[in-house]
């Protein structure tokens, strides 16, 4: 019975299908692993149990050809899904080491990291584990491959101390580069060392690693020769082995080339691995590319800041620059226009001295006198008003009844005047903080310099409205308008266009409105009158009550 035992089982007969049926196991009991269809499909003894078992008409000689057609056909399948499972398990095991090269790059800061990632990803064992691997990288200006760091080690017998020390310490990958990423910088091995000696002109006559740079593809050579590799340190390392070529390159740029190889398992590289370097070497590119890109926008920032520092330097300059200015025509100004009315005092006062001492009647030159003080009083108030920044007393008031108040006390020059007054008041209430006599006196201002733009009389009209968190009110008139000149400086202190006017109404009443948060334009003027708009904060909802 040498031709019934199965060959293939273990010496109990655990696993052999007629062993455990003769042993009257169920059916259903018995063991069906995936390859053992295979081996009892090869297996003598299970053969002839099958031609045992055929009847004796022509018809059952069929069974064991078709059983065996089946069973061929099945265990067929079985190793092509076998094959798959491995295909599988290892597609599944190097994205997950793409995953976590990724992710560990994704945490790297500079340049260096970002490579010592990429490297160990290709030489870690829990990684690609590829023996050995160096990183060259372009150098513009030289027009040059630069060696910049090298993992593995350089003869068989010496290991580096980087993994010597790795291996001692039994460091998993994701422990390996969060080293990496927390050390300042891990030392430099002898390869290292050697590898940043090299420099290679980026032309594709030298090989193929300016070749792999330029046509931006890897090579998988058998054996590197001497013309693949001209450069004598590095072919005494590299040379008359098998070893792939990757270039490290984003979708936009090219950055440098990888050379890897295995001298201690001595291992070919296969088409796989260098697919997946591919994929590394471009994760690797495209974080250098960020890094770079980061690189160029922190300079960026760092340049605007610089020169926004020097903008506000020369502003705070052009504003001090301003304010002298300012300050210097103001003083012209005022200088100006006391004289007047100090020469006149001055000479009615000696007047009236000399007349006084002759006994004449001198009452008219002193009320000159007064009248030209009362003028200077009036110049003094508005300087301080203009140019002193007066504490204002804030209260929550109602611009519309502000106004009428107003035109309420004005109705005599008004009416006197042959003016008419149209008041179109906004119908949601209307209410400012401000100080109510300075406001008073900015809509005194303007009324004041309607009424006189209409020595013919007219039309007043007075507009409010809320706007956009402001409460606007508009004043217009039907004067005599403006000239480009005067509405360029109207705003100027002293400037006027009126005989006996002071120019400081208007100055005076955009500064009151500005020390309330708003401001005062004229936003409309022509032959047929002006039209002047004062905006101010509308109080919020808490401030009313
Ligand atoms: P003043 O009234 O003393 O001249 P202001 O500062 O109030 O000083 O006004 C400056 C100048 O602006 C006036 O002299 C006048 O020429 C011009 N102005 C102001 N309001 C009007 C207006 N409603 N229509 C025409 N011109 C105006």
């Amino acid at each position: 019975m040498k031709n019934l035992e199965c060959e293939f089982n273990n010496s109990d007969g655990a696993d052999c299908w007629i062993e455990q049926m003769l042993r009257g196991m169920a059916v259903d009991d018995i063991s069906t692993k995936p390859d053992q269809i295979n081996r009892c499909v090869k297996c003598e003894r299970f053969q002839t149990a099958i031609i045992r078992s055929m009847g004796r008409r022509k018809s059952d000689r069929l069974v064991p050809v078709v059983i065996n057609k089946l069973f061929t056909t099945l265990s067929n399948h079985n190793t092509e899904l076998l094959t798959m499972a491995g295909n599988l398990r290892r597609t599944v095991e190097e994205l997950t080491v793409l995953k976590t090269v990724s992710e560990a790059l994704l945490k790297a800061s500079n340049l260096k990291a970002s490579l010592k990632i990429f490297l160990t990803g290709v030489t870690a064992g829990e990684a690609f584990g590829l023996n050995r691997a160096v990183v060259f990288l372009i150098d513009h200006q030289k027009h040059s491959l630069e060696g910049q760091l090298g993992f593995g080690h350089i003869a068989y017998e010496s290991y580096n101390r980087t993994w010597a020390h790795i291996k001692k310490k039994k460091l998993t990958f994701s422990e390996l580069t969060e080293k990496i990423l927390t050390e300042n910088d891990t030392p430099d091995n002898h390869l290292t060392e050697l590898v940043k000696k090299t420099s290679l002109p980026l032309k594709k006559e030298f090989g193929l690693l300016p070749k792999a740079v330029l046509e931006r593809r890897s090579f998988n050579v058998n054996c590197l020769e001497e013309r693949h590799l001209p450069d004598k340190r590095m072919f005494e390392i590299f040379g008359g082995r098998p070893c792939a070529i990757i270039p490290i390159i984003s979708k936009e740029h090219a950055f440098g080339v990888a050379i890897v190889d295995n001298p201690v398992t001595v291992c070919e590289i296969t088409s796989d691995e260098v697919s997946m370097l591919e994929t590394l070497s471009y994760l690797a590119a495209s974080k250098i590319d960020n890094l770079v890109l980061q690189n160029q926008l922190e300079a960026r920032v760092a340049e605007l800041e610089r020169l926004q520092r020097l903008l506000k330097d020369n502003q705070n300059y052009l504003l001090e620059t301003e304010r002298l200015v300012e300050a210097g025509i103001l003083a012209t100004t005022i200088a100006h226009e006391i004289k007047t009315p100090l020469v006149t005092i001055g000479g009615y006062s000696r007047r009236a001295l000399k007349s006084y001492e002759r006994g004449n009647n001198i009452s008219h030159d002193l009320n000159v006198v007064i009248k030209e003080i009362s003028r200077l009083e009036g110049i003094t108030d508005g300087v301080l008003d203009y140019s002193k920044k007066r504490k204002l007393s804030l209260k929550v008031i109602n611009l519309n009844s502000l106004i009428s108040e107003t035109i309420e006390i004005l109705q005599s020059k008004l009416t006197y005047s042959e003016i008419e007054v149209e008041m179109r008041f906004s119908e949601s209430s209307l209410t400012v903080k401000a100080d109510k006599d300075r406001l008073k006196q900015v809509l005194f201002n303007i009324f004041d310099n309607a009424i006189q733009a209409m020595p013919n009389g007219g039309k007043l009209t007075v507009n409010t409205c809320i706007d956009n968190g402001y409460c606007r009110l508009t004043i217009s008139d039907t004067g005599h308008g403006m000239t480009q000149e005067t509405k360029d400086n109207l705003f100027k202190p002293f400037f006027t266009t009126k005989d006996g006017g002071s120019g400081l109404g208007l100055a005076v009443s955009r500064k009151i409105v500005a020390d309330h948060g708003g401001y005062l334009e004229v936003s409309a003027t022509s032959s047929e009158g002006s039209s002047f708009t004062v905006s101010l904060p509308a109080t919020k909802k808490e401030e009313n009550t």
